[in-house]
């Protein structure tokens, strides 16, 4: 469980979390939606150690990780999938799946066993992991963002709008390996645009607006249509 509490990131004087607070339970599918500007993509880098918290606490199993860098967080187990999905275009599907067990590099048997596990599970990478990534659409990138970041072996998966800009049939796609990996009992934080998709999978969820955590619950015993004008355009 990764408590967060009271969480303040700033860009210079700029104010982008101003206190928030939320819990990503074991086992599940936390979501976090928000309007434009939200603040959803700073709370991911600030949990991945890429920005520093001004104040407050991250507590990973009781364990304070505000302050450590960004090595550090994936080395706790904190991987991110990021937007946009920046795989590393010139290199091969297989290389930019590698290069996401960096931080495992030398039990190159369990690197192998897991590489083996990442191509059985999307068998559009194994055909053509000797392509370079550069060359692949816009869902196959995201999938192999999302491969790249299980080489980790994550315990807690922080993904930042996997669905952007893709073709609704291929967000169905992508929200089922999700689902999937839910299903498997990963810990996943998933920030969305997509708020219909997302709560159709969420087993909680979060509102964030300009900065502040607004809303808390559980996808169901909520009124879905206002939540979700609220989640894209920030309406009250
Ligand atoms: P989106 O859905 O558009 O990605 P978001 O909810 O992820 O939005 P953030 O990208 O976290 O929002 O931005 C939160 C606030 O911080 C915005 O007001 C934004 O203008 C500001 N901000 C983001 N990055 C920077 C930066 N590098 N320098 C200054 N301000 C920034």
């Amino acid at each position: 469980m990764l408590e967060i509490r009271d969480i303040h990131t700033s860009y210079g004087k700029i104010a982008a979390l101003k206190g928030v607070s939320l819990d990503i339970a074991d086992g599940g599918l936390t979501c976090l939606l928000g309007p434009n500007g939200a603040g959803k993509t700073t709370l991911i880098w600030t949990i991945a150690g890429i920005l520093k918290a001004r104040a407050g606490s991250m507590k990973l199993d009781g364990e304070e990780i505000a302050g450590l860098r960004a090595p550090q967080i994936v080395g706790k187990g904190i991987v991110t999938v990021p937007e946009n999905r920046l795989v590393f275009p010139e290199m091969t599907v297989r290389d930019n799946l590698i290069a996401g067990s960096f931080s495992r590099r030398k039990d190159k048997g369990g690197v192998a066993r897991d590489l083996e596990e990442v191509l059985e599970r999307f068998p559009r990478l194994r055909e053509r992991a000797n392509q370079d990534a550069g060359t692949l659409s816009g869902g196959e990138q995201q999938m192999l963002a999302v491969g790249r970041a299980l080489m980790a072996r994550p315990k807690i998966l922080l993904m930042d709008e996997p669905s952007t800009g893709l073709a609704p049939i291929i967000v169905e796609e992508i929200f089922q390996i999700i689902g999937q990996l839910r299903d498997e009992g990963k810990t996943i934080f998933l920030v969305e645009q997509n708020a219909h998709m997302a709560l159709d999978y969420a087993d909680h969820f979060y509102l964030l607006e300009q900065g502040h955590v607004t809303f808390g619950g559980v996808p169901g015993e909520v009124d879905h249509d206002e939540l979700i004008q609220r989640a894209y355009l920030g309406a009250r």
